[in-house]
């Protein structure tokens, strides 16, 4: 029994309200054929739509077998469309991209019925309707009649209490629409049956009571229950009904058969939403493409201009610095209203800035702290890691094809000391290019005024080792640059290379001083270049054989030191006969060249100039000879004394100073003590001389000395011309004889210009003692300028903390070219991020609208699945996942429309870089972030449609045409 007790209904639409239904009441048996008669717009399907749930009444109750439904909730009202209620409309209402069977098992999906039961109810309910042959086909693949009839076989699948049909033969012909009553009739054997119908005739043959609708009001009821029918009335009941359950799989089945249905659409939807996608991915692919050159590059530059720390070391920055001040200084200046004379300091203050910027770091706190697992700076160090150079003191001799005695670092030993320096000078120019810090060590050297005759030779490099130096002797930076054109890598301490550039070429100076070509044809070429003269130069390609075997033999600086008869060590460095005799000695390591490297056409860093290159095996071996040697040991016994020249280092008495004077002139050749004594006697106040003003005094009582020294006071007023007659021997003879005797203020004085005693540690540096824990240079290497700033804090860090005396100045080379072309790529990095932002809002806006029109489009079928009984919840799951399935596609699209564009787009850049090193590249992870984002943007996009979808009223959506 269904009881529509005194329901009204009004629509307003703005200020004008229409009253559908007016206070109707009517009750209807379970099983009888009802026919609502009444003209258009009386509210004959306001009151089938309440019946069936699909509308709310504002007033009155509507009992159902005795359960009221004033408290119905969305459920309640979805669950009791599902099971109790079969619709049929005027319109058939088949959703239009289903099947036949589709449509019909709708209703059983919704209340999810399983698969193989559904079908087979639903086969049941066509072949009752007299469909079984057109299971398959598509609604607008039938007539009118047989679509009615596919919407009975639906109405009747869940198999309901009540079937409401709104004018189901509105829209049919009369022949047809027997037809279909007939089947009503049939239908409403075992239930309740409301047919609205606007055709009296056909209501008064088939429908078995009629009630007259008007205006909202019932105006007529041809067979109204009777009280007794209703039985003792009790008053209704609030009961909920189950739930209609419409499962995840289901929703998406639909969606994809709406999207199957519509396939181009779907395709051109889909590819519409991958826009964004593409362009998120081309963005992606491109900026990974320069990310990833970028980070080569910065890797590539960071490998050849590494954090350095130097023992000794300009301060790049504070020059930088000051430079920078005085030329913002002069720019914030304006002479226009001076109008006296301004001193310009700025060259001076520059010259200045170089002197102070010089400073000595002292390293081995700095490479405890390095050496300390876990420290600030270890985490962002790259591939290459920390290297730690130690310059091994030694020199290298060899002999030309003519037999003649070569220093590799000078070329002829013992010739003549011009042509030693303009070689190294050549040397010194050609080798710049290959390395900074020997570059900088010549710097130092012209600003000091500082050489070290014991440092290893210019040609002589120590190539890089592996991070485990003791396991890998040669880095992968080196073996990854540089190509074996003959031999093998080093595998002993012994054993060398020889390294050429890419052009298998190297300087010819050196090409002389490693002996390959003959030292008087060099010797020659110099003197042509000094006195200006057209050089001959010796180009010829030598044989890789040559240089292998030529015998290169190794002096530790320890052993350049001969002991003499008075106890102290002479150097001999200079000496051919004495370095012959050293060369067949115990300890000169005689070196083997077994390969020969070179610069790779494609090196991306070449750290090692031409030359030869010896492993850390060899730079160990020395500093542990030195450490033992015979020198080292004699001089570490007599802490005060220098062991090559007898002085007391550093004295602060003058007898001491005097008498490290009379030493210091002792131990000079006679030639140089002849020279000196004659050039105390030429300097005059107001000379030529170095003397300063305030040495004048001094240097006059030393002319007079020498004077007398010359043992004629009569010459004293002219010394110069006395000494001038006299033989070296004895102008030696007379120095020596009155320096026995001089007064201990004129030795001061020359001890003062003249002598340095040396330092205690000079000497064992010149010996070559390196303590492992003291390297000379640590060079730190980072992958990316980011890790390299990292490092920078790192080491301000370290500074911070250390003591005044221990914190160090580095240098960074890369810094100084490179700190704009990071903010010109950190700005590009944020355009493109700004780009990304752009597609991602666009893309989604328009995954939105295209959701948005399809909703629109789909509204009757909203209404359809509504009337079957689907919920607002599943309404929403059917419209995401039809989303979800074209975001889906729209990713899959977009990485795949992307991977094919970056080919083409690969060959474009290349032509218009003029580079191949930028190669746009797809990662993985983007592609599949940008799929899953895809998928996510467009669920987003289409949340607020598939909202409106649900919250649609089904009423209204149904009416909708
Ligand atoms: P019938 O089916 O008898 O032709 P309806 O029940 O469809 O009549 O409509 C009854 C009255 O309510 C009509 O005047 C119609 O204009 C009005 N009406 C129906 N649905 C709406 C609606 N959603 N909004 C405003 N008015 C409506
Ligand atoms: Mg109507």
């Amino acid at each position: 029994m269904l009881q529509i007790k005194d329901i009204s209904k009004q629509y307003k639409t703005g200020d004008f309200v229409q009253k559908a239904l007016d206070h109707v009441s009517l009750t209807l048996r379970d099983n009888e054929f009802v026919a609502i008669l009444g003209p258009s717009g009386s509210g004959k399907t306001t009151l089938l739509n309440i019946i069936g749930g699909l509308d709310r009444y504002d007033d009155g109750d509507l009992v159902i077998n005795g359960t009221s439904t004033s408290k119905y909730k969305d459920r309640d009202w979805d669950s009791y469309r599902n099971h109790t209620v079969g619709f049929v409309f005027q319109s058939y209402n088949l959703i239009p991209h289903q099947t036949i069977l589709s449509n019909v098992e709708l209703a059983l999906t919704i209340s999810g019925v399983s698969r193989k039961s559904r079908r087979q109810r639903a086969v049941e309910a066509l072949k009752k309707v007299g469909l079984g042959e057109h299971i398959n086909k598509k609604p607008n693949q039938l007539s009118g009649g047989q679509m009615q009839r596919v919407a009975i076989a639906r109405a009747l699948v869940n198999d309901p209490s009540i079937v409401l049909a709104d004018e189901p033969t509105g829209a049919l012909d009369s022949e047809t629409s027997v037809q279909i009553m007939d089947l009503l009739k049939e239908v409403a054997q075992d239930r309740l049956v409301v047919m609205v119908t606007h055709n009296p005739e056909l209501a008064h043959q088939y429908a078995n009571r009629i009630v007259e609708l008007k205006d909202g009001v019932i105006r007529g009821d041809s067979r109204p229950v009777e009280a007794e029918e209703t039985g003792d009335e009790k008053p209704a009941v609030h009961r909920t009904m189950g739930k209609a359950s419409m499962s995840f799989a289901t929703a998406v089945a639909l969606s994809f058969n709406n999207l199957k249905s519509k396939k181009a659409r779907t395709i051109l939807t889909s590819f519409a939403g991958s826009i964004g996608i593409i362009g998120i991915a081309l963005i992606l692919s491109v900026s990974t493409g320069v990310n990833r050159y970028i980070a080569d590059i910065q890797k590539e530059t960071l490998t050849s201009y590494p954090i350095e720390i130097n023992e000794q070391t300009f301060d790049m920055n504070k020059i930088m610095d000051t430079a920078q001040a005085s030329a913002d200084a002069r720019k914030n200046d304006s002479g226009k209203h001076r109008t006296g004379i301004y001193p310009d300091d700025s060259s001076i203050k520059g010259a200045s800035s170089m002197t102070s910027g010089i400073t000595t770091n002292n390293l081995s706190p700095f490479k405890k702290f390095l050496d300390k697992p876990g420290n600030d700076v270890c985490k962002y160090v790259g591939d290459v890691g920390i290297q730690y150079s130690y310059a091994p003191k030694f020199s290298v001799f060899t002999h030309d094809s003519k037999d003649t005695l070569v220093d590799v670092d000078g070329v002829k030993v013992g010739g003549p000391q011009g042509m030693q320096s303009a070689a190294s000078t050549i040397a010194g120019l050609n080798s710049s290019s290959g390395d900074i810090s020997s570059l900088q060590s010549k710097q130092m050297a012209m600003l000091t005024g500082k050489t070290d005759a014991n440092k290893a030779p210019d040609a002589f490099a120590e190539i890089m080792p592996g991070e485990h130096a003791d396991k890998q002797p040669i880095s992968s930076v080196i073996r990854d640059n540089y190509r074996m054109v003959k031999g093998h890598w080093p595998k002993a301490s012994d054993q060398v290379v020889l390294v050429l550039d890419k052009n298998n070429q190297m300087p010819l100076t050196q090409v002389y001083e490693l002996g390959l070509l003959p030292a008087a044809d060099y010797n020659d070429m110099m003197n042509r270049l000094n006195s200006g003269e057209k050089v001959k130069t010796d180009t010829k390609r030598i044989d890789y054989s040559k240089a292998m075997n030529q015998s290169l033999t190794l002096l530790p600086a320890a052993d350049q030191y001969v002991k003499g008869s008075d106890g102290r060590y002479k150097y001999v460095g200079n000496d051919a006969d004495q370095i012959g005799k050293l060369m067949d000695s115990g300890s000169a390591v005689k070196l083997k060249v077994v390969g020969v490297i070179r610069a790779d056409a494609n090196a991306k860093t070449t750290p090692l100039a031409p030359g030869i290159g010896y492993t850390r095996m060899l730079t160990n071996q020395l500093i542990d000879h030195a450490k033992s040697s015979e020198i080292v040991a004699a001089q570490q016994a007599d802490r005060t004394h220098n062991i090559l020249n007898g002085m007391t280092f550093a004295p602060s008495d003058d007898a001491t100073k005097a008498a490290n004077a009379k030493a210091y002139v002792a131990s000079l050749p006679v030639s140089d003590q002849a020279n000196m004594a004659k050039t105390l006697m030429t300097q005059a106040p107001g000379g030529m001389g170095a003397a300063s003003a305030n040495q004048s005094a001094d240097v006059t009582k030393q002319r007079a000395a020498a004077a007398a020294a010359a043992g004629n006071a009569a010459v004293a007023s002219n010394p110069q011309e006395a000494i001038a007659g006299m033989g070296e021997q004895q102008v030696a003879q007379a120095f020596s004889n009155y320096l026995a005797t001089a007064p201990e203020n004129v030795l001061v004085s020359i001890y003062n210009q003249y002598v340095s005693t040396g330092t205690y540690s000079g000497n064992l540096a010149d010996f070559g003692v390196i303590g492992r824990d003291a390297p000379s240079s640590i060079k730190i290497y980072a992958d990316s300028f980011d890790a390299k700033n990292d490092i920078e804090d790192a080491i301000k860090r370290y500074n911070d903390g250390a003591k005044k005396k221990d914190r160090i100045v580095y240098t960074d080379y890369a810094g100084l070219m490179m700190n704009s072309v990071t903010t010109i790529i950190n700005v590009i990095t944020y355009v493109l991020i700004a780009f990304v932002a752009v597609s991602l809002v666009v893309s989604s806006i328009m995954i939105g609208i295209i959701t948005y029109i399809s909703v629109l489009e789909r509204t009757k079928e909203i209404g359809i699945l509504r009337a079957m009984g689907a919920s607002k919840h599943n309404v929403s799951t059917v419209f995401n996942a039809e989303t979800g399935i074209i975001g889906l596609c729209a990713g899959v699209i977009g990485i795949v429309v992307t991977l094919i564009l970056i080919v083409p787009g690969n060959a474009v850049m290349h032509h218009f870089m003029g580079t191949d090193q930028v190669n746009a590249a797809l990662p993985l992870t983007g592609a599949i972030v940008l799929i899953v984002l895809s998928v996510v943007l467009t669920l987003i996009g289409g949340l607020i449609p598939s909202r409106k979808a649900a919250k649609q009223d089904p009423a209204t959506a149904l009416r909708t045409e």
